[in-house]
């Protein structure tokens, strides 16, 4: 059987994958690029069937520990003044803020220290070149070094430079025509438990959302077809900077906060579209496989769920080809059904005139009362549900 697993990627995927591969049995290699273990992101939503899964860990509580404590979404005009409201407490897991909202770093934090000291984590590589053939996956690394490997299970993210290598030009990309740049800023008066969207003309938003931690979470959003992301940081807070120079409302205090933040995660918004997620004794999961874009609210959940199944699938059979098979034949239903954005969702959400923004603002009104909120939550919200979780048996000794 299948027992040395190369998974490579840092995060919620591949720590995930590494705990039901030792629940499998199986040694476990964990290569991430970065130079240590990777903090920073912001509220993320677990969802539906990725809390079983968690359950299922017992680490369901632990991340619930973590929780931002965001209470609302609130959309407000220039002058603060609350347009619209959509309460957890009236919506539940259903609503835009989901029952389980923590930080991207806190939830992969969790993960990782639920495995680190089981797995061989090696941190500041990535792999250059893979040959596999019926007895292994040959595995070069930057670093020089050279291994063999049962299984090569990539959970690199959207970018992922291994899927490029092994499956080269077949992902074809659907770009969202979106940018958001997410960052950490100082807490301000009007900061609450509530998280606050403001929209200004020319296709911009302004999102402040809660932090555990005693900060403010901001996200510039721009309806923008930008295709090519400046490379450093300092040029990617430059475009924003620019971009969002007359915005009204809190714009002059959180491009402050942007000078000063140290935590950027920059993004052109595009979802990853792969005809097949394996070939040979390697596989891709998590937003390498599918990036749903944080559009779907559902690319967490996704991850998780993909992790837990591409594991039992592994640990249930000596074929790989099967494991793989089956493992495709569950998620990709489901992905399909998160993969689901309409592409009119960020332009009605980001208008682009003034009479746009003031048509927007009448429909928010409208849709926030609270018959018809709930209705829409029910609509709208991702399909965090679909899919039935197989339930894997493992040996109690593994
Ligand atoms: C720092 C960071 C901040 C984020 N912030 C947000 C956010 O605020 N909101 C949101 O909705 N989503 C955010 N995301 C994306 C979100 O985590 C994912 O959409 C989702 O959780 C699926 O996770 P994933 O593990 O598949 O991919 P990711 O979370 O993207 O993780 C991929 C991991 O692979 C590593 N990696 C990349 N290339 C290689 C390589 N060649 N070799 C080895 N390792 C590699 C990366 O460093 C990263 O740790 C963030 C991701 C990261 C990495």
């Amino acid at each position: 059987m299948a027992k040395r697993v190369l998974v490579t990627g840092g995060s919620v995927a591949a720590n995930t994958l590494a705990w039901w591969l030792l629940r499998g049995g199986f040694d476990v290699t964990v290569v991430e690029k970065a130079a240590e273990f990777r903090e920073g992101g912001q509220s993320i939503d677990v969802r539906g069937v990725a809390r079983s899964v968690l359950r299922r860990m017992e680490l369901e509580e632990k991340v619930a520990a973590h929780g931002t404590g965001e209470t609302a979404w609130t959309f407000v005009d220039e002058h603060g003044k609350v347009i619209a409201k959509f309460e957890l407490s009236k919506l539940g897991a259903d609503g835009p803020t989901a029952e389980l909202e923590v930080l991207r770093g806190e939830l992969a934090r969790v993960l990782y220290e639920s495995v680190h000291e089981r797995v061989d984590y090696r941190f500041g590589d990535t792999i250059a070149a893979i040959e596999d053939d019926v007895h292994a996956a040959h595995v070069r690394f930057e670093s020089g070094r050279s291994e063999e490997y049962d299984l090569v299970l990539v959970a690199e993210g959207v970018g992922s430079l291994t899927r490029e290598l092994i499956f080269k030009g077949e992902n074809e990309p659907r770009w969202m025509e979106v940018t958001m740049g997410y960052f950490t800023i100082p807490k301000g008066p009007g900061d609450s438990t509530d998280a606050r969207w403001y929209n200004a003309p020319g296709g911009r938003s302004i999102f402040l959302r809660p932090d555990n931690k005693g900060t403010t979470r901001a996200v510039l959003t721009l309806q923008a077809p930008i295709r090519e992301a400046p490379e450093s940081a300092q040029e990617q807070k430059r475009l924003l900077k620019e971009r969002f120079a007359d915005a009204d409302w809190e714009a002059p205090r959180v491009l402050d906060g942007l000078e000063d933040a140290t935590d950027l995660y920059f993004d052109l918004l595009r979802q990853v579209r792969m005809k097949r997620w394996h070939k040979g004794r390697i596989a891709l999961t998590g937003d390498a496989a599918w990036c749903a874009t944080p559009l779907s609210g559902i690319g967490t959940t996704l991850a998780i769920v993909g992790a837990y199944v591409l594991a039992g699938e592994l640990s249930k059979t000596h074929d790989i080809a099967q494991a793989f098979k089956c493992y495709e034949n569950i998620m990709r239903p489901f992905v399909e059904k998160g993969q689901n954005v309409p592409k009119f969702g960020p332009r009605l959400m980001h208008p682009h005139s003034r009479l746009g923004v003031s048509f927007q603002r009448s429909a928010l009104r409208f849709v926030s009362k609270p018959g018809i909120q709930k209705v829409l939550t029910k609509v709208a919200m991702p399909p965090a549900d679909k899919v039935d979780l197989p339930d894997y048996q493992y040996r109690a000794s593994s």
